[in-house]
């Protein structure tokens, strides 16, 4: 029985897909923190190098990858998508569980799927050093290797609670030549203003984009990167759902559900998009489902309106799901979900009813995350743990009412450098936040007010 799907090196896409073209109502404008009007290419140039801000605002269905680019994705890509066997086995259901592991690049997840491309056209466009920020690390070790790759410096801020669970992904960076520090750190306004004003914040993604973009804003030779959010992230990402698209073709099978965990949205958008496509035109009707943590719910429990990207309020304002610009989630383990907002195309679509959105707690994450590891033999991400505990949900509910169905998701990373957050499940140290009501009340207070 065929448990590995495999393309080859000449079955790296071509180009990548933006939705941006097929959606039903064009993407909401970005506006000016200031101003409150719309931006164009041009306010975003301190930030980004002109490819990068050509792909954000592009509305070309199909954009060509270099050459130079599918060179350093055949490094890792394609990468394999398994049908889940002994999973199924395990927890006993009639459904078909398929995953695409991205834990196989050398960052060990997704997140080098943009780092390349972003490091790629910043070189050519003349920058010599990028500033950003990373949440678990994933997204900094992922950033650094690029920066290693393409002769540039890279300065990342690290949130503090990361920088602390999680040292050996520092050690990481910094042995691929990154400068790594915790934040809110001492090296920018809005780092030395968090901790004048609370010296023990745990810090939060919000705060390191704030820290990182100043850095950027303030140096000419510095651009700002960003892991996730993006038109230009999600962009990137879609090799991951092109690739799977080709692999369930070769298992003869078509996803009835796709999953994938919600941090900012790029490796949902990444496996979700080319079969939201499908459903789109009309061919198919995938369900596509983001999951996302219990103590920070920006899709089920927030609201859709325009906010900041960052603490500090530097970044323009886009229209997305948000808890509001300055709630800092509870510590949990999945860093990289830890994030108040979320892409505005991934918030559109969930807005028109085109994506679905689930939230659970880390302890029965990590249940199946444990399961997952004992069956197939990888060691999730504590992120993509909420992907398979979807999955596992969707089989046992279809087995519940007598339906058999085709569930991919996307195993974004692996757990190598997430011990601590293992060792502390197996301890019985994990803990459960509750939803955190008052908190996100109290922040979406404070959401800018715009005619949206
Ligand atoms: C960063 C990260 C995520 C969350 O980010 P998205 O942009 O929502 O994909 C999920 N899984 C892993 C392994 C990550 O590193």
């Amino acid at each position: 029985m065929q448990v590995k799907f495999l393309l080859k090196d000449s079955d790296i896409p071509k180009t990548w897909y933006n939705i941006i073209a097929d959606m039903p109502k064009p993407p909401e404008a970005v506006l000016h923190p200031g101003t409150g009007k719309p931006i164009g290419p041009a306010d975003l140039a301190p930030l980004f190098p002109m490819p990068l801000i050509e792909q954000e605002v592009s509305s070309q269905r199909e954009i060509p990858i270099p050459d130079e680019i599918r060179e350093i994705y055949a490094l890792w890509r394609p990468t394999p998508m398994f049908r889940a066997r002994r999973l199924e086995e395990a927890i006993g259901t009639k459904s078909r569980i398929y995953y695409k592991y991205e834990g196989v690049s050398p960052a060990g997840s997704h997140k080098p799927n943009t780092s390349i491309p972003q490091a790629y056209y910043n070189k050519m466009s003349g920058r010599k050093r990028i500033a950003t920020e990373t949440g678990a690390g994933q997204w900094g070790s992922a950033m650094a290797i690029a920066g290693a790759f393409f002769g540039l410096e890279v300065k990342v801020y690290m949130v503090k609670v990361s920088y602390n669970q999680k040292p050996y992904r520092r050690m990481l960076m910094e042995a691929y030549g990154a400068k790594v520090v915790a934040s809110p750190s001492p090296d920018t306004n809005s780092g030395r203003g968090i901790l004048a004003q609370a010296p023990d914040s745990p810090g939060s993604l919000g705060i390191a984009i704030s820290e990182a973009v100043e850095d950027a804003a303030t140096r000419e030779d510095t651009s700002y990167a960003l892991g996730s959010v993006l038109n230009h992230v999600c962009l990137h990402q879609t090799v991951v759902g092109l690739e799977a698209q080709e692999q369930m073709k070769l298992a003869g099978d078509y996803p009835d559900v796709v999953i994938a965990c919600c941090g900012g949205g790029s490796n949902l958008a990444g496996i979700g998009f080319p079969f939201l496509r499908d459903k789109i035109a009309g061919k198919r009707n995938p369900r596509i489902v983001a999951v996302e943590p219990s103590s920070c719910p920006t899709l089920t429990k927030g609201v859709y309106a325009y906010d900041f990207g960052d603490t500090a309020q530097l970044t323009p304002l886009v229209k997305m799901y948000t808890l509001g610009h300055d709630f800092v989630p509870a510590g949990i383990h999945a860093g990289g979900l830890r994030y108040h907002g979320d892409s505005p195309l991934v918030s559109q679509l969930c807005h028109e009813g085109l994506l679905d959105a689930q939230a659970y707690n880390q302890t029965v994450v990590f249940q199946s995350a444990v399961t997952f590891a004992r069956s197939e033999g990888l060691l999730p991400a504590p992120e993509s743990s909420h992907a398979i505990h979807a999955a596992v949900v969707e089989a046992k509910q279809a087995d519940q009412e007598g339906k058999q169905k085709t569930i991919l998701f996307n195993l974004s990373g692996h757990g190598f450098f997430d011990l601590t957050a293992y060792d502390d499940f197996l301890n019985g140290r994990l803990q459960d936040y509750e939803y955190p009501k008052e908190k996100i009340a109290e922040a979406l207070h404070r959401l800018p007010k715009v005619g949206a």
